[in-house]
């Protein structure tokens, strides 16, 4: 089992059809399923990135398809550094669908902290021809909500190796970020008490050993 030093949880959302099960499929394993159905959902995957010496491991959650039914449960959200919000640039509904009232975006402020990075995402740039939203109208949408915008393409491989990597840096520094204040923090409240620091925040993780379950 390989080791890594942080384990970032990432998770996709947004209409069915968009294409997150091939973005996931696409980074992870290098595949497209031209006739994959909406329905269906890899559950996660995984990728290894290492960014400056340190192994960083995201682990990336896809739906079942219960998307379809607008019945994600809040414990997919739970403990995520980051969500992709994903719509298809062909779709113009799938678009809306993540801006209006009770769409998407509005499920992800409700169930994940200020803190976790929000990334926008048009999938499908491969299909030029039948474009219904523009660069332009997604940028000013993911501006206003403080998100990074992406275009990408699962089918020809555009775009998603760039985003991933750039997603890895920033939660990679947000982290660092919130460790700086958290040790700060303690430094502070233990000057007056004691001139013995306590140990340093240690945030390595190490997967445990599989468990040997009973038959
Ligand atoms: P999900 O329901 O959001 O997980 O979407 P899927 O990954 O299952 O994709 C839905 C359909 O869109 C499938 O037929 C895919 O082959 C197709 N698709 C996914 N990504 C792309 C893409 O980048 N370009 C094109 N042209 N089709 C895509
Ligand atoms: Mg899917």
């Amino acid at each position: 089992m390989d080791k890594y030093d942080k384990l970032f949880k990432i998770v996709i959302i947004g209409e069915a059809g968009v294409g997150k099960t091939n973005l996931l499929l696409r980074y992870t394993k290098g595949e497209f399923n031209e006739n994959s159905r909406s329905t269906i959902g890899v559950g996660f995957g995984y990728k290894t990135l290492n960014i400056n010496n340190q192994i960083i491991r995201l682990q990336i959650w896809d739906t079942a398809g219960q998307e379809r039914f607008r019945a994600t449960p809040s414990a997919y959200y739970r403990g995520s550094h980051a969500a992709l919000i994903v719509f298809d640039v062909c779709d113009k509904k799938s678009f809306i669908k993540l801006t209006s009232e009770n769409g998407w975006f509005q499920d992800l402020n409700k169930y994940t902290s200020l803190n976790s990075t929000k990334i926008l995402i048009g999938n499908k740039i491969d299909n030029a021809a039948a474009r219904e939203v523009t660069t332009t109208e997604a940028k000013a949408f993911a501006e206003t909500n403080g998100m990074k915008y992406y275009e990408t393409s699962a089918k020809v491989d555009l775009g998603i190796t760039n985003m991933f990597e750039e997603l890895a840096n920033i939660i990679l520094n947000e982290s660092q970020k919130q460790v700086e204040t958290n040790n700060d923090t303690i430094i502070k409240s233990s000057t007056n008490k004691s001139k013995d620091l306590p140990p340093p925040l240690n945030l390595t993780y190490t997967e445990p050993p599989p468990t040997k379950c009973c038959k």
